[in-house]
């Protein structure tokens, strides 16, 4: 059965896109940690990030900079901070975290609650800025 990240890549089921090549796709995390939180994901399925072979990781991680160049260009923050985990979704991916201070990838906290209208407008910024 195909993963929800899957679905996402897929257009099947909606997402905030900030960036996308025939690999990977990038989209606002639905519960954001901090403004501007991003996941990177292979379209290929694979559950564990450290399953994907060496040539194709080093070109999720080259697809990664180029969103983290963006999130810096259009979020304010003072870098972008980098996270995998994979403990909910069984979908590799790559958190990437617009912040300005350690406790901005705190992921036992509450969440950000932010409007459809706000996630589509940080997304189109990022978008704007991804080259
Ligand atoms: P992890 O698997 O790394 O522990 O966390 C999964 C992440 O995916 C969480 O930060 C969660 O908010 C995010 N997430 C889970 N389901 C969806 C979804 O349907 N859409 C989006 N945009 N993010 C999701």
């Amino acid at each position: 059965m195909a993963t929800i990240f899957s679905k996402i890549a897929a257009g099947e089921i909606p997402s905030h896109k900030v960036a996308e090549n025939e690999e990977f796709y990038a989209f606002l995390d639905i519960n954001p940690v901090a403004v501007g939180h991003t996941l990177v994901i292979p379209k290929a399925e694979v559950d564990y990030i450290f399953d994907i072979d060496d040539d194709k990781l080093g070109r999720m991680m080259a697809f990664a900079k180029r969103v983290a160049r963006a999130q810096e260009a259009a979020i304010p923050c003072k870098r972008v901070g980098l996270a995998v985990m994979g403990l909910e979704v069984p979908h590799a991916h790559i958190h990437l975290i617009p912040i300005t201070k350690e406790s901005d990838m705190y992921f036992g906290g509450k969440k950000l609650t932010l409007s459809q209208e706000e996630l589509a407008d940080i997304a189109s910024r990022i978008r704007k800025e991804f080259k």
